[in-house]
């Protein structure tokens, strides 16, 4: 039975931060990984950004086989013993652990029709199946308008592409955005040819003669549409995998529950990246976060630990996307339910957004501004309370 005095479960970004993360401390101990795909770790981003851009999908990869480590890949970790300190595999391989890290990441949610037909994207293979069909193909759906449905849809459209673009909320983002700008969204996304839905659930999908019919409903009236693609593409969010910690009944609650140390429920057991819920001191609360810096941040501080260092994780992590022209980062609590203030320099091209309740800033949009995140991270960190008219030229 293979031993390790680091043992990895999941081969994403985490899971590769963390290991460089114990080589910063521990050049000798041993390291595995178990990883479900079957590539070793890459970088997610450029999935959805870069490599619709020109960028070389050579650039991807973290090099993590240089790391010395034991990849074993295209296996799913499926059950911990704890009392044995000891993990089993899907293929009836058991490893046995000093150190454990469950950097197990998330699974895409699905929609209860279309089956394989709907490409629900996330990792390498989806890219390559999606890049296949957008050489062969014309017009695509996209179904969500989150991070995954506005960086695809604006990836296939400036690959000469249609791109359809359908979701439940009034504008692209709105989550996130403040409703001018999510509305401002609509528009621009049209502009640059995408056919933007808004307010429209999907309520099937089926392949007909080739094509694929979706049928939608309008949230307001209720009325339903038919619409012919060529091939579906959805982000309708993601559902931490945490079945390996809570069967071993580590704690879990909208993810594995980690304390400041990244330790969950176990001294030697550890969690990262988007499956862990963490507190955060600046925002006093917890958090669960799906975006790079985390993972890489928060990976790295993990095999940090994992090695012997005891320091608490307290980064707020930041993140960023690409729509088109128009880029932005983003960090704290960046809710658009919250009070929010703009500060634009140019109307929904150039500004700060700033996220309050009560009183405080909890989250910062920096919407084409850079290099402000650190400023934005201290003014959220600020204990006193904030009057909203003196943010306006704040950062
Ligand atoms: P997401 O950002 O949470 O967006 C999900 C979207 O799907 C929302 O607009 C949601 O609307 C909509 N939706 C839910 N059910 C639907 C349905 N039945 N029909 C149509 N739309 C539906 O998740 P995602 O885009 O799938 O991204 C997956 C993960 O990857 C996230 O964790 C994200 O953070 C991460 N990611 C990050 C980046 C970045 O940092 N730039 C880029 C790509 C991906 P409701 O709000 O109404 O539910």
């Amino acid at each position: 039975m293979p031993h390790y005095d680091y043992l990895i479960i999941g081969g994403g970004m985490t899971a590769d931060a963390a290991i460089r993360g114990i080589r910063e401390i521990d050049t000798e101990g041993s390291v595995g990984l178990i990883g479900a795909e079957t590539q070793p770790p890459y970088n997610r981003p450029p999935l959805s950004k870069g490599l619709w851009k020109g960028k070389s999908i050579d650039r991807i990869w973290r090099k993590t086989e240089e790391r010395g480590v034991d990849l074993r890949l295209g296996r799913t970790a499926s059950r911990l013993d704890l009392a044995a300190k000891r993990v089993a595999d899907d293929q009836g391989t058991s490893y046995t652990f000093n150190k454990l890290l469950l950097a197990t990441g998330g699974t895409p949610r699905r929609l209860p029709f279309g089956g394989d037909d709907v490409i629900y994207f996330r990792t390498l293979e989806d890219y390559h199946r999606l890049r296949a069909l957008s050489g062969e193909k014309r017009r695509f759906a996209v179904i969500g308008g989150g991070f995954i449905g506005s960086e695809v849809a604006a990836a296939l459209a400036t690959n000469g592409k249609e791109a359809i673009m359908a979701f439940p909320e009034e504008g692209v983002g709105a989550r996130l955005f403040p409703r001018d700008l999510s509305l401002f969204l609509n528009d621009y996304y049209r502009q640059r040819g995408v056919e933007v839905l808004p307010g429209q659930q999907v309520i099937d999908l089926r392949r007909e003669d080739g094509r694929l019919l979706m049928t939608l409903r309008d949230g307001s009236t209720g009325q339903e549409s038919t619409i012919a693609v060529d091939a579906a593409v959805a982000g309708i969010g993601i559902e931490p995998n945490v079945a390996l910690a809570e069967d071993a009944g580590l704690p879990v609650e909208n993810g594995i529950l980690v304390n400041e140390r990244l330790q969950a429920g176990s001294p030697d057991v550890y969690a990262g990246g988007d499956v862990a819920n963490f507190y955060n001191p600046a925002l006093d609360r917890r958090l669960r976060v799906e975006h790079e810096d985390n993972a890489n941040t928060m990976g790295m501080r993990a095999g940090r630990n994992m090695a012997g260092e005891d320091l608490p994780y307290h980064h707020l992590p930041f993140f960023y996307s690409d729509l088109f022209d128009l880029g932005y980062e983003a960090v704290g609590e960046t809710d658009s339910r919250l009070e929010t203030v703009a500060d634009w320099s140019e109307p929904n091209r150039q500004g700060v957004v700033y996220y309050l309740r009560d009183a405080r800033v909890r989250g910062v949009l920096l919407w084409n501004v850079w290099e402000k995140v650190d400023a934005a991270r201290e003014l959220i960190a600020q204990p006193s309370p904030i009057e909203p008219q003196t943010l306006k030229g704040r950062l």
